[in-house]
């Protein structure tokens, strides 16, 4: 896991020349606007959508993906309108095409699913959310019963507890507040979502461990690296913010995390899902306003909230803290050879 260390890198906004920019009453407020790094897309998004860029571009044969490739309308909408078929039902495709799993994964009864229907299965769970599976299978063989810290319904949360039989997982969801935990017998671990609130999931894995003295897991290290840097990226925003924008759809978790994290840290927070005009209002009382984007969010996305931002306030002045990240994935087996230059 990388966490850069993103308090060095910002240069302190420059308050006495928004000062003396004020005080002319003909010269417009000058807002800040502070980009975080890192930003949008992670390691396993990019490669989840080059999956699939490389199959349309490959031009053989119709292009179908389990699910949203990743969770944003912009991306899924230029796919759709490429041709691409995102389906939740397998029998939606053809006996013997290909089909791309998307980056959150799917349970062993989809995959098992899909080969029955011999389709070309062309894997695109992220490595991280793999690794999960991974760990609950083995927790499983090792005898052990899994409660799985994760959000209901999100779908990597569903192809998790379908690694195993359904006795001998539980989901333990964080928006649950009066959650009761189960009683179990014998061994037990857990394991979790990698899109989690780090400081929520340190809570309840402490509650976890006062009820269950033996439990093993992860501790925060299956939450992955990219929600990890976008999340202390948050922190950091809202410690120098008076409003934190999430650019983000609204079915992603790691842009309800961001929203919540920036929250939790005492700013007003806002996720920006396409729609910019709907949070004019806000942005004119902002006097300096963070800008971060889910991981599965485009970077054009963000310059489009930057640009709504500089027309509805007039004058901003753009700055970035933080560092890039340098992950990345290699492609999944499966795929045609790029085309030639
Ligand atoms: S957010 Fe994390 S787990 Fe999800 S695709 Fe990106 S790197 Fe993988």
């Amino acid at each position: 896991m990388i966490v850069h260390n993103i308090g060095c890198s910002i240069h302190a906004p420059s308050d006495g020349l928004s000062e003396i920019t004020r005080r002319h009453e003909r010269l417009p407020v000058i807002r800040d606007v502070i980009l975080a790094r890192p930003r949008g897309f992670c390691a396993g998004v990019i490669r989840a959508i080059e999956t699939v860029e490389q199959l349309v571009a490959a031009a053989t044969r119709p292009v179908y993906v389990r699910h949203q490739i990743v969770h944003n309308a912009d991306v899924v909408g230029d796919f759709e309108r490429r041709g691409v078929s995102f389906i939740e039902d397998l029998n939606d495709v053809p006996v013997g095409m290909p089909l791309v799993l998307s980056a959150h994964g799917v349970s062993r009864k989809v995959r098992g699913a899909a080969l029955r229907r011999r389709l070309e299965v062309i894997d695109a769970t992220c490595p991280l959310v793999a690794k999960v599976h991974r760990e609950i299978r083995a927790h499983v063989r090792a005898g052990r019963h899994v409660l799985l810290i994760g959000h209901r319904g999100h779908p990597e949360v569903e192809g998790s507890l379908g690694q195993v039989a359904a006795d001998r997982i539980t989901l333990v969801d964080p928006s649950d507040t009066d959650f009761a935990l189960p009683t179990i017998t014998g061994p037990v671990a857990y394991a979790t979502q990698t899109t989690l609130d780090v400081e929520q999931t340190r809570a309840l894995i402490a509650r976890l461990q006062q009820v269950f003295p033996e439990i093993v897991g992860p501790g925060l290290q299956d939450i992955c690296y990219a929600t990890t840097n976008r999340q202390a990226a948050v922190r950091f925003l809202a410690r120098h913010c008076d409003l934190v924008l999430v650019v983000g759809s609204a079915n992603s978790s790691n842009a309800a995390r961001l929203v919540e994290v920036a929250v939790n840290a005492g700013v007003k927070a806002q996720l920006v899902d396409g729609q910019p005009h709907r949070w004019r209002g806000a942005w004119r009382e902002a006097r300096r306003i963070g800008v971060t984007a889910a991981a599965s969010a485009p970077e054009s996305a963000v310059i489009a909230c930057v640009g709504a931002l500089a027309r509805e306030l007039g004058a901003i002045r753009i700055r970035s803290m933080g560092e890039e990240e340098a992950i990345r994935f290699p492609p999944p087996a499966g795929l045609p050879c790029p085309p030639g230059p």
